[in-house]
């Protein structure tokens, strides 16, 4: 193993075990694989020397460890104040092997994916990643009356633009037949029997705990009536139960469905089945199949854990652990696809890409880029609280990634135009960005300029200001604004204010979106829209280019004569 690959395993423990007393091969090894994806491969070559690092650090005291990262990697003190910022990562895995870790990641093809789902299926590829596992995508397609071919696309458009990479792709539905046998064998050993109760029995017994008539059921009786599902019973005549315990503590345990007939055609089977399993029994089953170690899912299926298990260990089949995370929410922004629906099917946002709702479309749409996503995601850490992130994080994130990016073009927005006089020629040169190689731009100058009428109320008659880029003005008159070009010595504190030439001027739309909801109430005004002037070089922009509009932020060229603005 090269001498670089040694001094990178050590610079690694040499941190680990200085921010946490002592360090672990495991640790170490899945750091330098997440650093260095070319030495996934060679596990078993780096593994030995992981270990002798370990060891040796391990054997060295708080101040030897000090003292070698202050010779050998000097660099890792500074980094310091930037780790507390970004905090800790993913967690070690329980239970992980390497090379052995399964993730999977479900989303029932119901709605659009959102930042949420954006949440579980890094979580899943970076584990998976972490430990050279795989990843399983599984559309959890068992509700034909929710799903449809649409979203099946959608949610794989969503994690390509992700950049989150699965090793296999499957739908729950391609396993029904053999959920019907997993069921049968339920059936046939009593765990498990078909219930005709009306739906209002079913609840109020569930409240009461108490057992209906069907659970006394024969075998032979349970094996006829599931017979029926097939054939004469129609929906909501019958669906089959797990024996659970009717009077479990747990609301989950109290004989939950297993399956049920639903007739709306499936979007990939058509009307080939009509009885469906539950979302209970099918993920338990197929995590069980797909080979599965680790199951995530949100804090909300706590209660589903026991039955999940107790299914598994009934039918005797291999159990994968279920681990789980919180739900990630934003202030006054639903995440999630039961909300999101009825606000689009009621008209309250313009569609799925509405900048204001969290789902991976419209956030791309409003300029918010996938790796600041997943920085944003892994930031979060693995908290069990429901706490509600802040949008400004994500944000912040995004900052530091479209920074360099964008392109400087000036904006007004209230504009009032000013006369300057001795302009010193009829063109100007900008640049596009302040330190980055972006070309320039040829502005021609004309002596009317729109500038932002709350600069203009600052300007008395007399003062300089520094036009941004285009020099000093002596102001010579306040209303109507009028001024003198005075050439490009600069005065140490005159105000700066940016402008746009009345002759170069582009009238475009800024959407600026904010919070949906104002607590529970829909906020009507979530979406301003202003008609502002920036400069014609708009034009030359392609669609989803993204800009600086200096003094007032970052945004997204939408379509022609439109942006939405992203953040400050
Ligand atoms: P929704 O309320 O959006 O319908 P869901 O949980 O029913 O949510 P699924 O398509 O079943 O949506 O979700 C697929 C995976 O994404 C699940 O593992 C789920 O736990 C996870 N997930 C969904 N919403 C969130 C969220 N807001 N935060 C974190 N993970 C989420
Ligand atoms: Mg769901």
């Amino acid at each position: 193993m090269s001498e670089e690959v040694r001094d990178k395993i050590l610079r690694i423990a040499l941190q680990n075990a200085q921010d946490h007393g002592k360090t672990q091969d495991k640790i170490v090894l899945g750091k330098i694989l997440g650093t260095e994806p070319t030495l996934r491969t060679q596990v078993k070559e780096i593994m030995p020397i992981i270990i002798e690092i370990v060891n040796s650090v391990n054997n060295m005291s708080s101040d030897q460890i000090k003292r070698h990262i202050q010779d050998r990697f000097p660099d890792l003190l500074l980094e310091k104040p930037k780790k507390q910022e970004e905090r800790e990562g993913l967690p070690p895995l329980e239970g992980a092997e390497q090379g052995k870790v399964v993730t999977r990641f479900p989303p029932e093809p119901n709605g659009y994916p959102h930042i949420g789902h954006a949440k579980a299926a890094i979580i899943d590829e970076e584990y998976a990643k972490m430990y050279g596992g795989k990843l399983i995508l599984r559309f959890d397609d068992t509700n034909p009356e929710a799903e449809r071919l649409e979203y099946y696309a959608a949610i794989k458009v969503g994690l390509d633009w992700l950049e989150v990479k699965y090793d296999r792709i499957k739908n729950t539905s391609d396993d029904i037949e053999l959920l019907y046998k997993k069921c049968q064998q339920m059936l046939d050993r009593n765990f498990a029997y078909v219930c005709t109760c009306k739906q209002e029995t079913i609840s109020a017994n569930r409240r009461e705990m108490k057992p209906c008539k069907c659970s006394m059921a024969e075998l032979e009786q349970n094996h006829e009536r599931w017979d029926r599902m097939f054939s004469k019973f129609k929906q909501g005549d019958a669906i089959v139960r797990f024996r659970g315990d009717m009077s479990s503590e747990n609301t989950v345990m109290r004989d939950p469905v297993m399956f049920r007939i639903i007739e709306t055609k499936h979007p990939l089977l058509g009307d080939k089945y009509r009885v469906w399993p539950s979302y209970d029994f099918a993920v338990a089953i197929e995590d069980s199949i797909d080979g599965v170690t680790h199951a995530f899912r949100t804090k909300e299926y706590e209660l589903r854990n026991e039955l999940y298990y107790t299914i598994l260990d009934l039918l005797e089949m291999r159990k994968p652990k279920v681990i789980e995370f919180s739900r990630l929410g934003f202030e006054g922004m639903p995440v999630s696809k039961r909300v999101l629906r009825p606000l689009i099917e009621e008209g309250k946002v313009s569609g799925y890409d509405d900048p204001r709702l969290p789902t991976l479309e419209a956030l791309k749409r409003r300029g918010i880029r996938q790796d600041a996503i997943r920085k944003f995601v892994l930031s979060l850490g693995f908290t069990k609280a429901d706490t509600l992130a802040p949008f400004e994080t994500l944000e912040s994130f995004n900052r530091k990634s479209v920074d360099a990016d964008s392109i400087r073009l000036h904006m007004v927005k209230n504009p009032v135009t000013i006369r300057i006089g001795s302009l010193p020629s009829s063109t100007i040169t900008m640049p596009n960005h302040p330190t980055k190689e972006m070309g320039k731009r040829t502005i021609e100058l004309g002596e009317e300029f729109y500038v932002e009428s709350e600069d203009v109320q600052k300007m008395k008659t007399g003062d300089f200001i520094r036009f941004m880029g285009l020099g000093n003005v002596k102001i010579t008159n306040q209303s109507p604004a009028e001024g003198q070009f005075v050439g490009d010595e600069r005065g140490t504190d005159i105000p700066k204010i940016h402008w746009v030439v009345q002759k170069d001027a582009l009238k475009i739309k800024i959407l600026i979106p904010s919070q949906l909801f104002i607590g529970e109430q829909f906020n009507p005004a979530s979406l301003e829209e202003i008609n502002v002037f920036t400069e014609h070089h708009f034009n030359e922009l392609k669609e989803g280019k993204e800009i600086q509009f200096v003094r007032f932020g970052y945004c997204r060229k939408d379509s022609m004569l439109q942006a939405i603005y992203t953040h400050k």
